[in-house]
Order: C-alpha cells, then structure tokens, then sequence
C-alpha cells in the first residue's frame, strides 16, 4: 500500500481521539491529506510586536515576555483565568475561561515565554484569549524556517487544544517521515519548460518557507499542479465523450438551409456568427454527439445561429427543439422564428404549460410523425409524453436556469442522443468558463451587428426622478417606448411587490391618460395577462413597460430604447447588464437610467459606475467575479471544481489559462497518455475515480 494513504491515527501525536476531530473538522483522513493541508497564510517568526504597540485588527501577533502573575476570577458563567503578561514595554492580560486546570498546573511564572494569538480589544483595554504559549527556550528549537504557517482552524479544535503549534508539529515530522518517499508528479520536461520546483520541493516549503521568494515558487507550482490536474481531466472528459458517445451525422447542408441563407436571411451575418456557425457544423457532421456552449452577448444574434442550425438538423432528416426559460420567452422566440420562417415550408411549433390538451394532443402527433420540423418551449418539451420522430438537435437557451439534470433527460429521449447547443447571453468569465464548463466546447459572438450604438448608461439618484420623468417623456414623444424595471428579488417578498405596486402609482401619475398608456407585468400575474400587457407593449399601443425582472432575459423590442432600472444598487451586476440589453436593439439612440438613493455600499458604487463605464458584458463579468468570488456566481454552485485549495481563478486567473493550455497540447500529442513521460499522469489520474478532491489524489 502506498505509505501516504495511512491513516492520520498512526501518525505519532495524533491517535484515535484526535485523527476523529481531524476527519470530522478538517476532513484530513491521511497522511497524504496533511500534506496537502495548506497554511492560509504565514507569520514571520522573526518579528515580535510589543505590549506598548499592539495592532488595532485582530491578527495573530507574536510577543516575547513572562508570566508575572496567574489569578482565577469567578464570574456569573463559571470561571476564568487571568495571566499578567510583561514584556519590556508594559502588562498585557492573558485570559483562559477553558483548560484552566491544566494551564495552572504547566504555566511556569517569571520564565521567558514567546506567546502567540489575537488581540482582543474591550472598551480600548486589550487582553489576548487562550493564546499559544511557549518558552522561548523550546521556540528557539522549534520549527526550522523563517515563517510559521497558519492553517485553517475550526472553533471545536480549538477548544479541543488541536493548536497552530501543534499542527505545525505534526505537519514537520510528517514531512520528515515521508519527504524520500514523496515522488514526483508532473513531467519532468514540464517542471523544467516551466522552471517549476519539484514536488518534495514544493510541500517542504509551502509548510515551513526557508524564504519568501521560495514560499512563492512553491505556491507557483501547486498552484499550477492543482489547475494543470483539473484541466486535464475536463479535457480527457470531453475526449472521452467525444469518443464514446456517437452523435447524428449531419452529412449535409441542403435546400432549407441553402434557400433560407441565400434568400431570406433579412440581414448579413456578422464575422463571429459566420464563425460560429462553422465551428457547429463541424460538430454536427463529425459523428460525434455535439456539447457545445455559445455564448454572447445580449443582441450578439444567437436566435438566427439557432435557427440555421436547426435547418441543418432539418435538411439531414432530423427535428430540433428550442427551448427557452420562461413562457414569455418561449413565446417570443417562437415568434421571431415564425416571421423568420414565413415565406418557407419550415413546420414550427409552440409548447409550453399553458398549451391547451387539444393544441397539444395535435402537435404530439405531428411531432411523432415527424411532420413539425422545430419545437420551440419550455421545460414542457422535456416531459416525457412529448415523443419526437427523430430529435437531432436540443438548442437550450440561457443555459443558466436549467439544471444539468434537465439536459440529460432530453439525452434519454433516443438511443442516440440529440446533438446540444447551450446558449447563454450571460458571459462567462473565460476563467470561470474554463473551470465549469472546461469539458464543454464552447463558442463566442464577441461581435454585435453592424450599426448599432451603444447604449448610453447614466447613474441618476432618486432625487432627480422629475428631470429623468421629463427625459422619458420627451423619448416618448419622439415615438419611443420605455421600461421602467423595479426589482423583485423574491416573488414572494410582499415588500418587493409592494415597491413595484407604488412605482406603477407614481409613474401613472406622472404619465396621465390618455396621453400615456401604460403596460405591467410582474411574477404574480396569470401568464395570459402577463402576455396581453407584454403584447400591447410590442404592439407600441402602450409607451411604458412597468415591470419586475420577469422581463429580464431575451425580450426583443427594438422601439423600446430607454431602460430605467429603479433601487439599481440592489441588483447584482450581471442582472443589470442582462436588463440593460433589453434596450440597443433598434436603429435609435438607447439609453439605461439607474437610480439609486444616495445610500451606496462599496460594492454597489463599484458596480454602478461599471455599467456606466463599459457595455462590454465580458468586462462586467470579470468585475463580477472579482466582487463576488466564483463561488456565489450563478451556476457555479454546483461545480466541485470550484472548490480549489490553494489555486484562486480570479487572482491566478493567468496561471489557470497557461495550465489549461499545457494540459491541451500535451493531451494534443498523447490523448491516452501513452508516452513513458506522461504514466506519472496516468497513474496519478487513475486515483482521481475514487476521490472528489483533486489533492487526494496527486501525489
Ligand atoms: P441574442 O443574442 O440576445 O439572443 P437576438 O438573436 O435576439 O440576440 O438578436 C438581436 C437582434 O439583432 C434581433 O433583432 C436580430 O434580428 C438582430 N440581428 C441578429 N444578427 C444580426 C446581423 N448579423 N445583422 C443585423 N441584425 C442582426
Ligand atoms: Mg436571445
């Protein structure tokens, strides 16, 4: 067996008692686990801060001192013990309200100790609780290196006395112990391309740093380790698929296509669409089944991609389905195809869950025959009644609101599964797309159609809402129409509706009949209401839209160009961005109008000012993720590959796109890492099946 799968318990120290609170608290289970239990950060052991200046946050700090006196105070809720500490600039208070039996009993007075814990600060009196304590004479021998590293701790091991020092301890005879066994782990033509230091190396100095520039070569090639393994596999994955999983061969591009293409697409394609386009239908004549993610931005044109791959499926004897997030979407994406299709024999259908029995019993029917050539719906075509003749192509769009598990039922539906484009206009940081969706194919419009300008986006407070009524009536009278969008972060917040319930109020006041008609439309109303005031809106019979974010994805009304978002500070960036692209559809000038009161956080003064500054949705998306981490991004939650040890995608964002890269080319070269050089990878990927953490398995 290998040596560092031993369980922690026979590590010397640790045994039965503590190896439970070390799985339990830390889920370290091996040695191989400690090992790759990283400090989240170092304390030079060199510096000693002094009584007389203590820092005002509450890091960890060092002192040099004794113990002059020891008392035990009773109070209300058991007891406590107060140490006065003295160093040579003053008396500090050491307090313990545990253990104080044992501290009594080992503490030795008047003997030079190095102490080590956080400043509490209480009505500016300082006192430092349950601090690490130590004499000097054993600090002095202690842990080799210059800094002492910090590892993650959890209140239940503190109070259990599993202290810094002690894990220091353990973490130093384990490396001892198994640093001649540890082998290496990438490929020696890698380590020396990329001047990375080797394994043994690397854990040496990521727990004890000899320096700081050797602690920041072991981070480099942990870090790079930790990407290069995730990638690796991601790829392999989408290998493997592509290998395993045959797709519909759509051999051909034939007459719906050509005649569509030729003669009634109402506009030239953009480079990005052309491109995009081509890298599809290399897909679908490949053989293999297609898992691809496209992505652009708002009004990027992703409706005519879809279509004109759908014709494709069509000319190869094969259905699509479109399916869209909500039923107001459904419906306008089957809209648009209708106009698109008008002059061809293309059979279209709509399915959503208000799609009456009789409509839907016919369509059923026309489905199996294989008569209707696109179903556009929503998750109700994912139901299991619904039966294609021969389903090629699932175009799923705004990816975001669908589970993964929702896909793969569509895959059940034949024995080959269809091919699938993912669709979303909510972009992707790259980094973040290369760590969720790395085994995906992924394609990117990063190009708007020609003529469109951009949208001009204002920040305004509550307090000029008059001068911002008096622009939106002057955009009215020149025959625009506008959105004025409240939020509703929770359909069932009562407060929510009631702010939308008081901005219809005041708008109605402001925009009086019969000059101005006014539509609504929020998430508690019946969906035929919702779709009569939406339709009287794209009808142009109303001038303002009052609504909630149920209009925020896909909703395509080219006079509709000015946006006014109220209480902007409480939507998140990539919402507003999405809201904002509802506007910029048309020939006009656009314009998005966020109010705010003048009561800002930081963060919403960042995000305020980004969409100000920049239309660019892959720019916002990075100011996206920087604010908020990986983790609370939308869609992210559920990808384990985000839960990265010692790796960051935002700040090692460069070093992620490099691993990525290396893993590419190598996997390039050697798909099934044949090559004598690349078996430390195949055997270290081998462990990968059994374990969900990427460092478990890496050694
Ligand atoms: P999205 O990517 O947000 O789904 P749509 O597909 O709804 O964007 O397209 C937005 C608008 O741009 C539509 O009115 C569409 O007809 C138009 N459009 C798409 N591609 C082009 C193009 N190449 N040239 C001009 N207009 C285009
Ligand atoms: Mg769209």
């Amino acid at each position: 067996m290998d040596p560092l799968q031993t369980s922690i318990e026979y590590l010397k120290g640790v045994g039965p008692n503590r190896a439970q609170l070390f799985r339990e608290e830390l889920q370290i289970n091996t040695f191989q686990d400690l090992l790759h239990f990283f400090p989240n950060r170092y304390i030079d052991r060199s510096t000693f801060y002094s009584v007389a200046k203590l820092p005002q946050t509450p890091t960890e700090i060092q002192l040099k001192g004794k113990i002059i006196s020891l008392t035990t105070v009773a109070q209300k809720r058991g007891k406590r013990l107060v140490a006065k500490f003295q160093d040579e600039s003053g008396v500090l208070e050491l307090v313990w309200f545990r253990g104080i039996q044992w501290i009594k009993s080992s503490l030795q007075l008047h003997q030079n100790y190095v102490i080590f814990g956080r400043i509490n600060w209480y009505k500016g009196h300082p006192t430092m609780p349950h601090p690490e304590l130590e004499l000097e004479e054993d600090f002095q021998q202690g842990v080799k290196g210059l800094f002492y590293p910090v590892y993650p701790s959890t209140e239940k091991l503190i109070n259990k006395g599993i202290s810094q020092r002690l894990v220091q301890k353990l973490v130093a005879s384990l490396l001892e112990k198994t640093l001649g066994q540890l082998g290496e782990t990438l490929p020696q033509y890698t380590l020396q391309h990329l001047q990375l230091i080797s394994k043994a190396e690397a854990l040496k100095q990521i727990h004890f740093p000899a320096s700081q520039s050797l602690l920041s070569r072991a981070q480099l090639r942990l870090k790079f380790e930790e990407f290069f393994y995730i990638q690796l596999q991601l790829i392999l994955k989408n290998l493997q698929r592509k290998q395993k999983i045959k797709g519909h061969v759509f051999a051909e591009v034939g007459t719906n296509f050509l005649t569509f293409y030729n003669d009634q697409l109402p506009f030239r394609l953009t480079d990005a669409q052309k491109r995009v386009i081509k890298e599809i239908r290399f897909d679908l004549g490949s053989g293999r089944q297609m898992n691809r993610l496209l992505q652009g931005d708002v009004g990027s044109g992703k409706t005519i991609v879809a279509l004109l791959c759908m014709l494709i499926a069509m000319d190869n004897g094969y259905q699509s389905t479109l399916v869209a997030p909500t039923e107001i979407l459904a419906q306008q994406h089957f809209q648009s195809l209708q106009t698109l299709l008008e002059n061809s024999s293309v059979q279209c259908a709509l399915l959503t869950g208000s799609t009456p029995n009789k409509v839907r019993n016919e369509l059923h029917e026309k489905l199996q025959s294989g008569a209707l050539h696109i179903l556009v719906g929503t998750h109700a075509v994912f139901e299991e009644k619904v039966k294609f003749h021969q389903l090629g192509l699932a175009v799923i769009d705004e990816q975001h609101r669908f589970g993964v598990a929702q896909r793969a039922k569509l895959w059940r539906k034949n024995d080959i599964p269809p091919h699938v484009l993912v669709m979303t206009a909510t972009p992707i940081p790259r980094t973040l797309a290369m760590s969720i969706y790395g085994d995906l194919d992924s394609s990117v419009i990063d190009q708007l159609p020609p003529g469109r300008k951009a949208i001009k986006t204002l920040h305004r407070y509550d307090s000029n809402r008059l001068k911002v009524f008096a622009f939106l009536k002057s955009q009215i009278e020149s025959g625009r129409q506008v959105y004025v969008v409240y939020p509703l972060i929770n359909e069932s917040e009562h407060m929510d509706y009631k702010d939308l319930m008081d901005g219809y109020e005041s708008v109605s006041r402001s925009f009086p009949k019969p000059q101005f008609q006014i539509s609504i439309v929020h998430g508690q109303m019946k969906s035929e209401d919702k779709a009569y005031e939406m339709d009287r809106f794209v009808r142009g019979e109303t001038q303002l839209m009052v609504a909630t974010t149920v209009i925020e994805v896909g909703v395509n009304i080219p006079n509709a160009s000015v946006m006014v978002i109220e209480s902007a500070e409480r939507f998140g960036l990539s919402q507003l961005h999405q809201l904002r692209g509802r506007v910029g559809r048309g020939s006009d000038q656009s314009y998005c109008i966020l109010m705010s009161s003048h009561k800002l956080s930081e963060d919403a003064k960042i995000r305020l000012k980004t969409m100000v500054d920049t239309n660019d949705g892959f720019e916002i998306a990075e100011v996206d993720l920087r604010l908020r981490g990986p983790g609370n991004l939308m869609g992210t939650q559920q990808s384990g590959v985000l839960q990265l040890k010692i790796a960051d995608l935002v700040k090692d964002n460069k070093l992620l796109k490099y691993a990525r890269d290396n893993a590419l080319e190598l996997l390039k070269k050697d798909s099934h890492l044949e090559a004598p050089e690349h078996q430390v990878l195949k055997r270290t990927l081998v462990r990968s099946k059994f374990h969900k953490n990427i460092w478990n398995f890496i050694s």
